[in-house]
C-alpha cells in the first residue's frame, strides 16, 4: 500500500459544518485549514467579472493563465478563510449563495478541476493540513491518513447556511436557500468529473442531531487514536 500522507480530509455536500469543524481540528492540531470550495468561489467570480462565457474552452483557459488565487487565514478565529483574486480582496464577495451556485458550474469544468486540484496538491506537499471540500478525500489527496464525509438532513443544512449567512449580514429566504442548496448538491454529486461521493475509506458521521463540538471530539479522537 502507498505511504499516507499527514493530511485530513472532510468532505460533504453544503451547509453539513465542514468549515467549522474543519477549521477547529485544523487548530487543535495545528495544521493548516484548507478551504478548497474558497477556491471555486474566486474562480467563479473571476469568470463572473470577466464575462466568460463557460462553454467556450479556449476562453475558459485564457481566463485561467491569467488568475493567481491565494488563500489567507482569517482575521477572526471563527471566520471564513480570507482570498486574494489576482491581488484583490475579495473574501466577502465570494461568500454569496449566488457565487455557491455559479462556482457549482463552474468546478464542473474539466480545465478548472485540473488546475486547481493541483494548486490544492501543491498546498499538500508543503504541510500538514485539513482539507475541506467535495473530492479532498477521493480525487485531491487520496493517500489522506484521514478522511471523514458528513451528511446531514437537507432542511437541517439549509438552516445552518440562514444562520450563518445572516450572521455576516446577508439578508436570504430559508425555502430559496433549501432549493438552491438540493440543486447544488444534486449538481455537485452529479457531475462526471470528481463529483461529489464518499471515498470508500472514509469515515462517515451525520451531523443532522450533533452540535459541532461533538464531532469535533469524534474526528479528534479517531485522529489521535
Ligand atoms: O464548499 P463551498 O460551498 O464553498 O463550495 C462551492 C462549490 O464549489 C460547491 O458547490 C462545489 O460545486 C464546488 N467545489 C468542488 N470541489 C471542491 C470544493 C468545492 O467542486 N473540492
Amino acid at each position: 500500500m502507498s505511504e499516507k500522507q499527514e493530511i485530513v480530509t472532510i468532505d460533504g455536500p453544503s451547509g453539513v459544518g465542514k468549515s467549522t469543524l474543519s477549521r477547529q481540528v485544523a487548530a487543535a492540531l495545528g495544521y493548516t485549514y484548507l478551504d478548497t470550495g474558497a477556491m471555486y468561489r474566486a474562480v467563479a467570480l473571476f469568470f463572473k467579472r470577466q464575462q466568460i462565457d463557460l462553454d467556450d474552452e479556449q476562453a475558459v483557459c485564457f481566463a485561467l493563465s491569467g488568475l493567481d488565487i491565494q488563500l489567507f487565514p482569517a482575521e477572526k478565529e471563527d471566520g471564513d478563510v480570507g482570498v486574494l483574486v489576482n491581488g484583490q480582496d475579495e473574501s466577502q464577495a465570494i461568500r454569496t449563495p449566488e457565487l455557491g451556485m455559479l462556482a457549482s458550474r463552474v468546478s464542473a469544468i474539466p480545465a478548472v478541476r485540473a488546475q486547481l486540484t493541483a494548486m490544492q496538491q501543491a498546498i499538500g506537499r508543503s504541510g500538514k493540513i485539513v482539507a475541506e471540500g467535495r473530492d479532498t478525500g477521493t480525487v485531491v489527496f487520496p493517500a489522506a491518513a484521514w478522511k471523514f464525509y458528513l451528511e446531514a438532513e437537507p432542511q437541517e443544512r439549509a438552516r445552518r447556511r440562514v444562520a450563518q449567512l445572516r450572521a455576516a449580514g446577508q439578508e436570504v429566504d430559508f425555502e430559496e436557500l433549501l432549493k438552491q442548496t438540493l440543486k447544488r448538491d444534486r449538481d455537485d454529486q452529479e457531475r462526471t468529473l470528481a463529483p461529489l461521493k464518499k471515498a470508500e475509506d472514509a469515515v462517515i458521521i451525520d451531523t443532522t442531531c450533533l452540535n459541532i463540538q461533538a464531532v469535533c471530539a469524534k474526528i479528534l479522537q479517531i485522529i489521535q487514536d
